[in-house]
């Protein structure tokens, strides 16, 4: 690239929200370059929600083998294959990278495979060598997984970027956190076989999820084999010919093959030149953005996990959508945070989307609380010991439906669509006039009749 370089947007991140940004910019006749270090496709694809949920898929065959035998059939001893998983995920996700590729090409986006780095508001300094000189500069490097400091043998932990490419299915594996990466990978390696312990510094794992929730979960993963360690945090790492002994915090010792940490991720923001230009950053150390997605310097942008708002594939998506129309469609376009539905890839699935029970009645006068947990048909000739919880959390003065939470097979296919209703302002009457769907788990949704009434601190007011 040579100093003369120009383009009217330069694109740091080949990720969702950049990939998105870029391609939909080229659409409306813009010059744009996209700089990537790694691979095309960022978290999602290459090491995040994409292979995550096909090693899901893989871990759930376990109880369908086992489950089949209720429904006549006899199935020879399965045996499972690791390194063949692994290959054929990365098969899949070597496809999607040159889709990805392709998406970006075809509108007439350059790529650039090295870093970038801010040398001024409009300049851009690649590692590869040369500058490009840019009208607008769009920030989209996503987050990074944080394994904290300062713990003896930290060097022996995984993150799940790793845990994508080990050699072998460990046998026992110690999972730190209590997040959706934590219980998703704890689903996966439980699934496949392994012994797992979470071990969690909170009273219960998922924090921000509505406590009907984490209870059923815990429960559920409990009976799938998965022990909780709760109230404590690992403080050292140490290695022990070929295993591991994780010390926690009352000095107790759990020995095991593996050590994943799953304890957050923060933006990638170090190392930008973001100072350069003036970009700031906002107090949770994400990039600062307006509800255009602009920072602090007029013509930069930012969007994604890099800004802590929400960090979630879809959401990057639309923000990186929005800011290609709004600076190149001419159409200014702000993103919707409100009413995000979201799926847990936990053994059982979880589907949330709007206010918790205890959100709800913090802000409501009296919440209607709709409930109900039931053993789904399919563990009736399984023989399977699993239930599954649907709630409804409803304002009891507008009968309007604030928030919805499944726990089961398919939540995340549920939620998807019950998030329709639930942003159209749907009221709990409205659920009640459609018709069931006959037998499903999701019938119970507009079944429900008896609420059990709350009083929130609104009320109290
Ligand atoms: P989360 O922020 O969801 O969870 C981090 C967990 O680690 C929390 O339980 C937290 O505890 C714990 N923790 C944080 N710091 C420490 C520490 N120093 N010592 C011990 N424990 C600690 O992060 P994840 O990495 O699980 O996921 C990151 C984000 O990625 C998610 O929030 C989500 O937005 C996205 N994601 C989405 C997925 C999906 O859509 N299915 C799948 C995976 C990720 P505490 O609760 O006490 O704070």
């Amino acid at each position: 690239m040579t100093a003369a370089a120009d383009v009217d947007l330069f694109v740091i991140g080949a990720g969702s929200g950049g990939v998105r940004a870029a391609r939909i910019a080229a659409g409306y006749g813009a010059r744009v370059m996209v700089a990537e270090e790694y691979r095309v496709g960022g978290t999602c694809v290459i090491r995040g929600c994409v292979p995550k949920k096909l090693l899901v898929y893989a871990s759930r065959f376990h109880h369908e083998f086992e489950d089949a035998a209720g429904f006549g059939w006899t199935v020879p001893e399965a045996k499972f294959d690791w390194a063949k998983l692994i290959a054929n995920k990365d098969r899949e996700i070597d496809r999607l990278e040159a889709a990805y590729v392709a998406n970006l090409t075809k509108p007439g986006a350059q790529i650039v495979r090295t870093r970038a780095t801010i040398k001024d508001a409009n300049t851009i300094a690649l590692a590869s060598g040369g500058t490009v000189n840019a009208k607008h500069i769009l920030i989209a490097t996503g987050g990074w997984p944080f394994a904290g400091e300062n713990i003896p043998g930290i060097e022996h932990v995984i993150s799940s970027n790793e845990a994508f490419h080990l050699p072998e299915l460990p046998r026992r594996i110690v999972i730190q956190g209590g997040g959706y990466v934590a219980v998703e990978f704890a689903g996966i390696f439980a699934g496949l076989g392994s012994e797992v312990t979470i071990v969690y510094r909170g009273e219960n794992v998922l924090r921000d999820f509505d406590d009907d929730v984490r209870m059923h979960v815990r429960a559920e993963m409990e009976k799938r084999g998965v022990k909780f360690v709760c109230g404590h945090t690992v403080t050292a790492v140490e290695a022990a010919g070929g295993s591991y002994g994780v010390k926690l915090g009352d000095g107790s010792l759990i020995d095991t093959d593996k050590v994943m940490f799953a304890t957050g991720r923060k933006p990638n923001v170090k190392g930008l030149g973001l100072e350069n230009a003036g970009v700031k950053l906002a107090a949770n150390g994400g990039i600062a953005v307006d509800e255009f997605s602009r920072t602090s310097v007029s013509n930069i942008y930012a969007v994604g996990d890099v800004t802590n708002r929400i960090a979630l594939t879809p959401v990057a998506i639309r923000e990186g959508h929005a800011f290609a129309d709004t600076v190149f469609g001419n159409k200014p376009t702000k993103v919707d945070h409100a009413n995000v539905p979201t799926a847990v890839y936990s053994e059982p699935e979880i589907g949330v989307i709007g206010m918790t029970e205890t959100q709800a009645c913090r802000d409501f006068r009296r919440v209607d609380i709709y409930k109900a947990t039931f053993r789904p048909m399919k563990a009736t000739l399984s023989g399977r010991d699993t239930r599954v919880l649907m709630k409804l959390v409803v304002d009891g003065e507008t009968d309007r439906v604030l928030g919805c939470h499944i726990v089961g097979e398919s939540a995340g296919e549920m939620i998807q669509l019950i998030g329709i209703a639930v942003k159209m302002k749907a009221t709990k009457a409205d659920f009640d006039a459609t018709m069931a769907v006959h037998p499903t788990m999701a019938e119970e949704l507009v079944t429900m009749r008896t609420p059990t009434a709350r009083y929130g601190l609104a009320a109290a007011e």
